[in-house]
């Protein structure tokens, strides 16, 4: 089994409920989406072995996360995620909602799904990836990137008081811009803002 990989570190998740967990991640290189306010280096990558991929990995940490990059475009990543489960790895699935696999996703242990909105560019998810989250809520959240107002209105527009994990992200260019105040009167409980710490700490 090979994959197409970008790089693979071990780092604290910066983002959404997991936020200062140390972890492996495992970033893959391709994408199907160009979002205009991406972060991802989509030159470099190199063709690795699933045994690679392992021996890379810092065992103490529990979790690895796999992100990208889209990971679910990697033709192979069932046979990954189980390998990882095998090692008793846990996994994190980060993806961008766009492409839905329900055996991917029931082998996993957490989804994070990070729902791009207008100011990406491509304002696009799969409805099958949310109704699986809504029936999953004690292994996944719904992260959503704000930028200005229309990507707020897009949020509420997916926004379902049901499920609890809903996380806005303010897009860290933007971050001093936003009025949290106003954002605070038209959410609910169940969603909480938070933004990508790692930046702030300057880690990867
Ligand atoms: S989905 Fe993520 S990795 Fe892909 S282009 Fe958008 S921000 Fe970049």
């Amino acid at each position: 089994m090979n994959f197409k990989i970008n790089e693979i570190f071990d780092s604290i998740q910066g983002e959404g409920l997991f936020i200062g967990v140390p972890m492996n991640f495992i970033r893959f290189t391709e994408c199907n989406l160009q979002c205009r306010w991406c972060d991802t280096d989509f030159e470099n990558g190199e063709l690795l072995e699933l045994n690679e991929i392992l021996s890379r990995l810092t065992k103490k940490w529990r979790w690895v996360s796999l992100t990208g990059g889209e990971p679910m475009l990697e033709e192979n990543l069932l046979g990954l995620i189980k390998e990882l489960r095998e090692k008793e790895f846990k996994v994190l699935l980060e993806t961008n909602g766009t492409i839905f696999d329900e055996e991917i996703f029931d082998a996993c242990n957490f989804i994070s799904v990070d729902i791009k909105p207008p100011s990406s560019g491509n304002p696009i998810y799969d409805e099958k990836v949310i109704d699986y989250l809504f029936k999953n809520p004690g292994k996944s959240q719904l992260k959503v990137v704000i930028q200005d107002n229309q990507d707020l209105a897009f949020f509420k527009g997916i926004y379902n008081e049901r499920y609890e994990n809903w996380i806005l992200q303010p897009e860290f260019s933007s971050m001093d811009k936003l009025d949290y105040e106003k954002m605070l009167k038209g959410i609910g409980e169940n969603v909480r803002i938070i933004p990508q710490i790692h930046k702030m700490l300057k880690v990867r």
